[in-house]
């Protein structure tokens, strides 16, 4: 039975001190040295004990403390930052075993052999004992939920172990969005491609002022479950260029924004693509539902199979 309780160890300030972490600016480097807010992360992510868990941007390891205080019985941390190596290998020794250390940058790193392949589970399953946790740059934390719901929409990489929970932290506008539901004035390309291929939550939001150093902006921490179906059941690429079309335009009717899916000589397939869909060409973009992207871009690909130039077609 692995020790939970983790030896006496050096606070996680002091091991700043000790190791000379100074935080990059350039790097949006923020840490967290309230172990009672690492907790809060951690117990949002759900009961942990015996589970896998990978942790991104550890840094000084105080989120990592807590996944292994939470009974977790693997955690494998992607850190790029090489000046943490040595206090994450402090922490390893005193885990009897159960942290694992990637020096790399998880934007490359390949997660699809991460963990034990018993731990697989089907799609249709529930989640399985294997859950991601992080708190990165915002700079990297946007493009890499993006990464990941292609990866979940193809059951790739991390996901190829089924439907792989996560708790991670955005500035608090980006998980606003995340999580926009219909008319909100967050409502943006963000929360439908989330929103389509997750149940997203915005569990609580942390203010800057708990950051050492404090960032400018408060962070959102928003749990991610992938669903079973996705609600848009089209080819990643094809939704995502329909959504960002579509909101390319926010304060327009969405018309404008289905004009610019299809090159000039081929507007007469706009009315076409209300007719079939049903949708108001006079709502702003904000105010349609998932189910209303959805028809747009089943319509969207059935006319790109009769006119096959326009799927490679872009605006400007
Ligand atoms: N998790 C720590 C905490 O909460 O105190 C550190 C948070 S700090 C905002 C982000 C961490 O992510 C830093 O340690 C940074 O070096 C690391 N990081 C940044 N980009 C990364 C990447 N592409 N891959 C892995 N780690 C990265």
């Amino acid at each position: 039975m692995p020790q939970l309780r983790l030896p006496p160890l050096p606070t996680i300030g002091d091991i700043i001190r000790m190791y000379g972490l100074r935080a990059e600016k350039q790097l949006s480097q923020n840490f967290l040295l309230d172990m009672n807010l690492t907790d809060k992360i951690v117990r949002h992510a759900g009961s942990l004990n015996g589970r896998y868990v990978c942790e991104v941007g550890p840094g000084p390891g105080g989120i990592t403390r807590s996944i292994l205080h939470s009974g977790a019985k693997k955690v494998i941390v992607i850190e790029k930052d090489q000046r943490f190596m040595p206090s994450l290998e402090l922490l390893a020794e005193a885990s009897d075993g159960r942290l694992g250390l990637i020096h790399g940058d998880v934007m490359k790193y390949n997660m699809r052999n991460m963990f034990p392949n018993d731990l697989r589970k089907a799609w249709e399953d529930d989640p399985p004992d294997v859950h991601i946790i992080g708190n990165l740059p915002f700079s990297v934390s946007t493009p890499l939920i993006i990464r990941w719901m292609e990866a979940i929409s193809s059951h790739s990489g991390p996901f190829s172990y089924g439907r792989v929970q996560m708790t991670l932290t955005f500035q608090k506008e980006v998980a606003e969005r995340l999580v926009a539901g219909v008319g909100d004035p967050q409502r943006s390309r963000l929360s439908i491609m989330s929103q389509h291929l997750c149940k997203v939550k915005h569990a609580f939001t942390i203010p800057g002022t708990a950051f050492v150093p404090k960032p400018d902006v408060d962070v959102g921490v928003v749990h991610f479950t992938p669903l079973i179906d996705p609600l848009i059941q089209q080819p990643f690429k094809l939704v995502e260029k329909v959504v960002r079309c579509l909101f390319q335009f926010r304060r327009k009717y969405c018309k404008r924004g289905v004009e610019i899916l299809f090159p000039y000589d081929y507007q007469e397939l706009v009315d076409d693509v209300f007719e079939m869909t049903g949708v108001d060409p006079s709502t702003t973009p904000q105010w349609l539902t998932v189910d209303d992207f959805n028809r747009l871009c089943i319509a969207y690909n059935d006319i790109c199979s009769r006119y096959p130039g326009i799927m490679n077609y872009n605006y400007r």
